[in-house]
């Protein structure tokens, strides 16, 4: 399934090489929140997160993508002083769209980094965007994430035991 694979797969989202991103043309890094920068149940960001991010936010522009609540998502992109959209209603693409097109961000200098296949991988290849595929920071997931998962999972493990996922 074409849509549904990533430009690059990454296991842990700080080892993600920024500069080698710089080298393939990104501009505009955006991440996915839940599970993919902070774990599902906490809003605190972890050290290592944060570190990564600041370093991040010197050479890109770093947006947060997310389907959760403003309160939610406000909170963590402004401890890293980041622009955001939450209610982002991934895999569908019109709110994202619509974002970033106020931003002059809708071409391949764009990347989205997330942790799930169905919502946020989908999403980028209906934009035609570049992603990075990266697994969970913790097994546990939102009640309304749970059934993707499931799905998610099977995909994901046949894909990297048939060497279809590009390692960043
Ligand atoms: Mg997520």
């Amino acid at each position: 399934m074409r849509l549904l694979n990533p430009t690059w797969y990454i296991e842990d989202v700080c080892s993600i090489d920024l500069d080698y991103l710089k080298n393939q043309g990104v501009k505009v890094l955006m991440f996915d929140l839940d599970n993919t920068i902070v774990k599902p149940y906490s809003s605190d960001l972890e050290k290592e997160v944060y570190d990564f991010l600041l370093e991040a936010s010197k050479k890109f522009d770093v947006y947060i993508i997310s389907n959760n609540k403003d309160a939610r998502v406000s909170k963590v992109a402004k401890t890293v002083n980041a622009s955001y959209l939450a209610s982002t209603r991934k895999p569908f693409t019109k709110r994202l769209k619509r974002f970033l097109l106020s931003k002059n961000a809708l071409n391949e200098s764009s990347l989205l980094v997330g942790d799930q296949l169905l919502t946020d991988i989908w999403c980028a290849n209906k934009l035609k965007i570049r992603s990075i595929l990266v697994e969970p920071l913790e097994n546990r997931d939102l009640v309304i994430t749970r059934l993707n998962r499931f799905i998610d999972k099977r995909i994901r493990s046949r894909a990297i035991k048939r060497g279809l996922y590009k390692k960043l």
